[in-house]
């Protein structure tokens, strides 16, 4: 199969019929064999059963569907599961993003040997201060700290290679880092393409300011997970180590002094307090390292959601 495209979906029923319409209409003008996976994420309005009419009326349509809103994250992270095709694209339902992107995203992995391509609005027609500035700030910082150029994480129009879907988990409010993630994972041709950004036609955004809150604490967990969630022993013990030997330092240095003259008062030295505080956080940081270590090899999976109904899959 040569296209999956990915849809997350929250009450978006007016949205999912043209927007179908439009991905069928290119994929089949460019001959490719493509599925459309649309992810119900706990939808209250009639989204679930549009899904299920497209699905009967066309079989690369497909949906699932979950027991209620997990986010948008838990929605990709299904749809990744599910895909098939050898590009991954993922699309907001919203209409947004137009479907007429889809070839030159798909040239950029085929042809161009791109591991990721992320859209880019450059012109947007969103709220100025509840969007554009912070989204602006975001992701200078986010391109900062990842060392990933790109203008604009958070753009839902993306395309990997199917092996890049298939390395990563995406969980929490990870939507935004997936070029992140996929670093981490080890893959390194990540580039972005300028897209058009429609005006939402139907329905309203189901994100406010409040993500960029969530995105940030995300983004200092990922920096500080990402250097150590894998071997926690590595971080801490190195640390750990550091301080210990440092501690182990000073009390040379004093069990020195006292051979040198006998009435050298130990306690009586602030080098005594730094010795024995520096191997006192020696030894926690080691202690940390074991306990982060066992929750680490014993941690459950992230994403835990349940899936209420499939289709077409
Ligand atoms: N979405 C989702 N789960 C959520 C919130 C949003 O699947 O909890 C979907 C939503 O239906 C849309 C996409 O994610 O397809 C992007 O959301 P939205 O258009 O509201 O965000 P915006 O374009 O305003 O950034
Ligand atoms: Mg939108």
């Amino acid at each position: 199969m040569d296209i999956s495209i990915v849809v997350p979906l929250l009450n978006e029923e007016e949205s999912l019929p043209e927007l179908c319409d439009w991905i069928n209409r290119v994929c089949n003008e460019n001959k490719y064999s493509y599925e459309i996976i649309l992810v119900d994420d706990g939808s209250t309005d009639n989204s679930w059963n549009v899904v299920e009419e497209l699905s009967r009326a066309n079989t690369s349509i497909k949906g699932i569907r979950f027991q209620r809103n997990y986010g948008k994250s838990a929605a990709l992270n299904e749809g990744f599961r599910a895909a098939q095709g050898d590009v991954v694209i993922t699309m907001d339902a919203d209409l947004q993003d137009s479907p007429d992107e889809i070839p030159g995203l798909r040239k950029m992995i085929v042809d161009d040997g791109f591991d990721l391509i992320s859209g880019w609005k450059k012109v947007r027609y969103d709220n100025t201060l509840t969007k554009n500035i912070p989204s602006k700030f975001f992701n200078a910082v986010t391109s900062r700290v990842s060392k990933i150029k790109l203008h604009d994480f958070n753009c839902g129009l993306k395309a990997y290679r199917k092996k890049v879907v298939k390395s990563i988990e995406v969980y929490g409010e990870m939507h935004r880092y997936i070029p992140v993630l996929a670093k981490w994972a080890g893959f390194k041709k990540i580039g972005e393409k300028v897209v058009e950004h429609r005006k939402r036609k139907y329905g309203v955004t189901k994100f406010g300011w409040e993500r960029f809150v969530n995105g940030f604490l995300d983004l200092l967990s990922i920096t500080f997970v990402g250097k150590f969630s894998k071997r926690p022993m590595h971080f801490f013990g190195l640390w750990g180590t550091l301080f210990f030997l440092i501690g182990l330092g000073f009390t040379l240095y004093l069990i020195i002094s006292k051979f040198i003259s006998p009435e050298f008062n130990l306690t009586n030295r602030p080098v005594f307090y730094l010795a024995l505080t520096a191997i006192l956080i020696g030894m926690q940081l080691f202690l940390a390292g074991f306990i982060s270590e066992l929750i680490a090899r014993n941690a459950p999976g992230r994403n835990t959601y349940l899936i209420e109904d499939k289709i077409g899959l």
